[in-house]
């Protein structure tokens, strides 16, 4: 299978090109695994992270990728949860202790970067890790929202707002986008206000239906109720790399 391989971290000095093109043996499913042919992946600025060494991946080479969505070609033994030809998707969590606190847990394996992850034609995930995906979103709709999306929801769940209230969002990046959208849909009556430094990040906020927009440092008209800010990965250690810890 054709394969975007990360051979080395390349630090900070971009003259590198540490992605590139290799064909690799097709991964085969172990117990409780499945293999899905990759539909669509999403690029997520953590895989910035993963090159620029932020959040180094334990070992090279590994494929990045983990805003996957994919059919599966082949079930692992003991897998029941899904059938062949299902559309599945697999974020960030490729794997974990399957408790309340699985994303910052030492179990924690990262998809794309503790293993091997969706820049690829084929890639083997725990079929427990592996989520339908509804009919209404298009594969390329979906892929976002494995991460970014995610991330996003939580933080909009943890700002706990009520329609009518307004929200502040801080950043307006690949998470903060789809958080307006959700807390448009879901709060009608409520108002949304964006604080980014950058001038293209602002207008396009006020293009997706944010009330106002403004730097970090100006004063909205009205306070907000709740702020939320989407961030991305955690830098917490895990069981396969020790070295993520800051
Ligand atoms: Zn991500």
């Amino acid at each position: 299978m054709r394969a975007m391989v990360l051979t080395s971290g390349a630090g900070f000095d971009r003259s590198g090109e540490p992605l590139g093109m290799q064909d690799l043996p097709r991964p085969v499913p172990g117990d409780g695994e499945l293999l899905l042919r990759v539909l669509v992946c999403g690029v997520c600025h953590t895989e910035l992270d993963e090159i620029e060494g932020r959040t180094p991946p334990a070992k090279y080479p590994v494929i990045p990728g983990h805003e996957i969505v994919g059919r599966v070609a082949e079930l692992g033994p003991d897998c029941r949860r899904h059938k062949i030809g299902q559309r599945l998707g697999v974020g960030w969590i490729h794997s974990s202790s399957g408790g309340a606190d699985e994303n910052i847990n030492r179990a924690f394996v990262a998809t794309g970067r503790d293993v091997d992850g969706g820049y690829a034609e084929y890639v083997v995930v725990p079929e427990r890790y592996a989520y339908p995906i509804p009919e209404i979103f298009s594969d390329a709709e979906a892929a976002p929202l494995l991460c970014a999306g995610a991330v996003g929801f939580r933080s909009l769940q943890l700002a706990n707002i009520a329609d009518g209230q307004i929200l502040g969002l801080t950043g307006f990046g690949g998470s903060g986008h789809l958080v307006l959208q959700m807390a448009r849909y879901l709060y009608p009556d409520g108002k949304v206000f964006v604080f980014a430094r950058s001038e293209k990040e602002r207008a396009f906020a006020l293009e997706l239906g944010a009330d106002w927009s403004g730097d970090t440092s100006d004063v909205p008209p009205e306070p907000p109720h709740a702020s939320a800010r989407a961030a991305g990965w955690s830098s917490m250690p895990s069981a396969r790399n020790p070295r993520t810890a800051t």
